[in-house]
């Protein structure tokens, strides 16, 4: 299937590695051009230039940090008027919220729910102009099933659904669509990192935690990135005009509702 993409131009936030990643391939292959952000600039640069060497699509790449309104200006600058926005930046840490303060909340507030907002509010009347806007901002399956140790990106993740919620059902008159894509387990250097530090603390090795992880799910795997991006492709197609305020949860079957 052909998503009537070619030559739109998307924003992918956060894209060097993971599910930013494979997002911004499976825009590329489908003929979108880029602009790409992420903090370091090497592994950003070598993304940038695998994806021009396989699509032959135009990459920007901009180094900036999204969760600050330096880094988002920087990446306007670039890119003043995507027709195609993936939001997302890294997740909270883990812990126990008796030892986060005000502070703590805040960080996690800035990055996981202010942050898309303000991407929003700086493109999103742009794409009504020009009738026709996707947004896709990755968030996590701890939307729907609360994970207890992460209780800031439960929150701070829940805000944002609940004000996309409302957005979504005023933008869609105008072809401009806003839904949520929520991850479970997807093998990326984020969760490597989570089943090295979970290794350490209950003295196994990391294969083993990540086999026992792999093992919970009901698909007996982890996602693939590849199809984590390929999906939010098709959120951001010209045939999902009709598909607007959801929240596609990827994760395997993992969450165990009917609904
Ligand atoms: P990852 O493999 O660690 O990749 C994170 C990417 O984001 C890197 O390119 C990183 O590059 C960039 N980045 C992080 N913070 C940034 C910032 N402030 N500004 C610009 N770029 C930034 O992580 P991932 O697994 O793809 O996860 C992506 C998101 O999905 C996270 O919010 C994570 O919590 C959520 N999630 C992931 C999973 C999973 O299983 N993978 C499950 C649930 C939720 P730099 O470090 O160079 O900036």
């Amino acid at each position: 299937m052909d998503l009537g993409i070619k030559g739109r131009h998307a924003l992918v936030c956060a894209s060097s590695k993971g599910l930013g990643r494979a997002c911004a391939l499976s825009l590329a292959r489908e003929g979108a051009e880029l602009t790409l952000v992420a903090r370091g600039a090497q592994a950003l640069e070598e993304t940038a230039a695998a994806i021009r060497a396989e699509t032959g699509v135009t990459v920007t790449a901009v180094v900036a940090d999204v969760t600050t309104a330096e880094g988002r200006a920087a990446v306007l600058a670039a890119c003043p008027q995507p027709d195609i926005l993936v939001t997302n930046a890294g997740g909270p840490k883990p812990g126990d919220f008796r030892d986060w303060d005000r502070d703590v909340w805040m960080a996690a507030l800035n990055d996981n729910m202010f942050t898309p907002i303000e991407l929003i509010r700086s493109t999103v009347d742009g794409m009504i102009a020009r009738r026709f806007g996707r947004i896709v901002n990755i968030t996590s399956g701890a939307v729907k099933a609360p994970i207890d140790i992460l209780g800031l990106s439960n929150g701070a993740r829940s805000g944002l659904t609940g004000f996309v919620a409302g957005l979504a059902r005023k933008t869609v008159a105008h072809n401009v669509t806003i839904n949520n894509l929520l991850p479970g387990p997807f093998e990326t250097d984020r969760l490597r990192e989570t089943a090295r530090q979970w290794a350490l603390k209950n003295q196994q090795t990391e294969e083993a935690a990540l086999a026992q992880r792999r093992a919970a799910n009901p698909a007996q795997r982890f996602g693939t990135p590849a199809e984590f991006g390929d999906a939010c492709a098709y959120l951001c197609s010209a045939q999902a005009g009709f598909i607007t305020g959801q929240n596609l949860l990827m994760d395997g079957g993992a969450y165990p509702g009917t609904f």
